[in-house]
């Protein structure tokens, strides 16, 4: 879609959920469960064995009628279905890319939109999981970044992200059959549209669900959260969730990265630097991954790359180089493949892994950067963008 299309859809004329509406199970806690259950007329000394129940009924096979989970009465399901639901976001539209790739829009409560990235790859599969509608952060090379409307995902709403995609993949395991050891959604990346850390309750519940040995069990190894830098919340991370870390570095000066990615003049690099330290300790993890989108002419320099290797110093890392993913109306263009190679080149001697991301899904603007709903897409202007990101005039 071009950035001057029309908008052809209202977001408010789809109607609002009554807020009175039957309870959905999905994203609560253990303990949230057990009191609404208890609320709604669960015995107490009951309680955390029914969650028990229902919990690996939704998360372990993957049901979603009440009537189906047979080692509870039948009088007691019933009146679940009564006060309950199960329920994730409605899936609009598949599009499927020629690498295999696959981009859902998924429509959640009060018509809003978001998308979800499926990226197969062999013996395994990421799941690209999106965190806010929109981004309140205005980062200059991001699509995202551009769209206006912004209101947090739900923890169930970001769970069920991955709960729709495994009922796409068909991927909910037979009850009773042997556990299977390779998954098509393996891996789950917070790299959709949105900063993880500005909902960071929400994405914490959703993460505890997917990592829950009764459930989706997915190890905190395999999830990686990333951040545009939200200082305050990287030790919480560690601490809460203790998932992998990448941070969306781009710059290495403080000048070129208030541009960038403009959180920055609120966190600059050193302070931001300084919570990275201390992450790997307190989660336990192996090495934060630091994102680094190729701009042509912007970031790109032989300097920049030395200066990255200096900066990072002592910080177990890897370093991922994003060629930029251009979208209508862009303020950048992407490095030529030699100025990337030479880019990587400098830092894998420097002793660091300097993998180039491929861009997967391009052809379905499913790559990253790129995501951003229909019904909010071109209503910022290149000029504004261009405004936003010093370069105008
Ligand atoms: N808000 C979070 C996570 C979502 S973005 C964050 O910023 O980290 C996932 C990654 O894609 C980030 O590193 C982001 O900077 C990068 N990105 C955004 N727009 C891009 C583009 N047009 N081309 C390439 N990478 C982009
Ligand atoms: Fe938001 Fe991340 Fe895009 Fe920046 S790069 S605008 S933080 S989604």
């Amino acid at each position: 879609m071009s950035a001057t299309a029309p908008i052809t859809q209202d977001v408010h004329t789809i109607p609002r959920k009554l807020p009175e509406g039957p309870i959905n199970l999905v994203g609560l806690t253990r303990d949230a469960m057990r009191e609404v259950l208890i609320a709604h007329g669960t015995p107490e000394k009951q309680a955390k064995m029914r969650v028990g129940q229902i919990w690996q009924w939704i998360y372990q096979w993957g049901k979603r009628d009440f009537a189906e989970m047979t080692n509870l009465a039948k009088a007691y399901r019933a009146d679940l279905a009564e006060k309950f639901v199960i329920e994730v976001p409605e899936v609009v539209t598949r599009q499927v890319s020629e690498d295999g790739t696959r981009k859902y829009l998924v429509r959640i409560a009060g018509g809003h939109e978001v998308e979800i990235v499926y990226i197969p790859e062999e013996g395994r599969g990421t799941l690209c999981v999106s965190s806010q509608v929109g981004c309140t952060l205005t980062c200059s090379f991001c699509h995202t970044g551009t769209q206006k409307l912004v209101r947090n995902l739900t923890a169930a709403e970001i769970i069920g992200q991955v709960m729709v995609v495994r009922d796409d993949l068909d991927e909910w395991p037979e009850i009773g059959a042997p556990k299977d050891e390779t998954r098509l959604l393996s891996n789950i990346v917070l790299m959709g549209m949105g900063e993880p850390l500005y909902n960071f309750e929400n994405v914490r519940d959703a993460m505890k669900i997917a990592m829950d040995a009764e459930g989706i069990q997915l190890s905190r190894r395999r999830i990686t959260l990333s951040t545009s830098g939200v200082v305050p919340e990287i030790a919480r991370t560690a601490q809460e969730i203790g998932c992998q870390l990448a941070v969306s570095f781009h710059a290495t000066t403080d000048e070129v990265r208030d541009r960038l990615v403009p959180i920055n003049k609120r966190w600059n690099i050193e302070t931001l630097l300084a919570a990275l330290r201390e992450y790997p300790k307190v989660s336990n993890s192996e090495r934060i991954t630091f994102e680094y989108v190729m701009l042509d002419g912007v970031n790109d320099s032989d300097e920049d790359a030395r200066r990255l290797i200096k900066l990072i110093e002592g910080i177990p890392a890897k370093i991922n180089l994003i060629p930029f993913n251009e979208w209508p109306g862009a303020p950048y263009k992407r490095s030529s493949n030699n100025r990337i190679r030479r880019f990587a080149d400098i830092i894998y001697k420097a002793g660091y892994a300097s993998p180039i991301r491929t861009p997967r899904g391009e052809d379905i603007m499913a790559a990253c950067g790129q995501l951003k709903s229909a019904t909010e897409r071109a209503r910022k202007s290149r000029r504004q963008i261009e405004a936003e990101a010093g370069l105008g005039g």
